[in-house]
């Protein structure tokens, strides 16, 4: 699935081919995905695009006359490839460019979204999210207070939307071995100093993924579009049984709101 830091690496791949340059009409060649394609996607036509942004894993397609938010669901990409280039089964979106270049949404599960909206702060799918990771919002007083009150484990805790968007099941699990600890303890546990360290962690090991993430962008253009994530070296997620690098013992996993969490039982306290 992708995570925040692979629709960041999209974003920075898309942009300048998008911002600033002209959408001539949308091709829609399967409108069921999560949601039905808005209409007014499917209606475009000669609109500029004015920026290119993110919000948790939305991405945001600034119109003159409104919003185009795009999720990538379990197994969206997107590519940019001269329009000439055919497209395969699984290719249900294709914004044409004047430039000659197609955007193009590819979705084998058809999870993703791709919807309209005139008002992002009336947007059903963008209300109540809490802040974003890498931003200042984000802190150890703000995750401190939001966590005085919760008893349940850490790591479900940080994967809810609402205390911060973004921290899905490979970083939780990763940041929270990296700041050492447990991610069965109860939220409301933790010293301020644990969670200062787990703020930290987080916006440093979300940060590492998306400058790798950016390594990956020159092969932007080519069709594997490979995501940035799988480069990287994992240090618990996925390694149930694996020996863990800093200590050596077996690497555990557990199940926590039908989620697998791996992590350290000696680096985790
Ligand atoms: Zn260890």
């Amino acid at each position: 699935m992708p995570e925040l830091p692979e629709v960041e690496t999209s974003r920075r791949g898309i942009e300048p081919y998008l911002a600033g340059h002209t959408i001539v009409h949308a091709i829609v060649r399967n409108p069921r995905l999560r949601w039905p394609v808005s209409q007014e996607i499917m209606a475009l036509s000669d609109q500029p695009v004015i920026s290119v942004q993110r919000r948790a894993k939305y991405l945001l397609l600034e119109l003159a006359t409104g919003w185009i938010i795009i999720h990538l669901g379990m197994s969206g990409s997107l590519r940019v490839l001269r329009e000439e280039t055919e497209a395969g089964k699984h290719d249900h979106v294709d914004l044409v460019m004047e430039s000659g270049y197609v955007l193009r949404y590819t979705d084998p599960r058809r999870f993703g979204a791709w919807l309209w909206c005139e008002d992002l702060d009336a947007s059903s799918v963008l209300a109540h999210l809490g802040p974003e990771p890498l931003s200042k919002d984000f802190s150890a007083d703000y995750l401190f207070e939001r966590s005085r009150s919760k008893k349940m484990p850490v790591k479900p805790w940080l994967m809810d939307n609402k205390i911060v968007v973004g921290v899905g099941n490979i970083y939780a699990s990763e940041s929270l071995f990296v700041a050492g600890i447990s991610p069965e303890r109860p939220a409301n546990s933790l010293t301020h100093d644990e969670i200062a360290l787990l703020v930290e962690t987080i916006k440093a090991v979300l940060l590492r993924s998306i400058e790798q993430g950016g390594t990956t962008l020159r092969d932007f253009l080519q069709s594997d579009g490979k995501p940035g994530y799988f480069a990287q070296e994992l240090q618990v997620y996925g390694r149930a049984g694996e020996l863990c690098r800093a200590c050596g013992t077996p690497i555990l996993n557990l199940k926590q709101a039908q989620r697998t969490t791996f992590f350290c039982p000696q680096c985790q306290r």
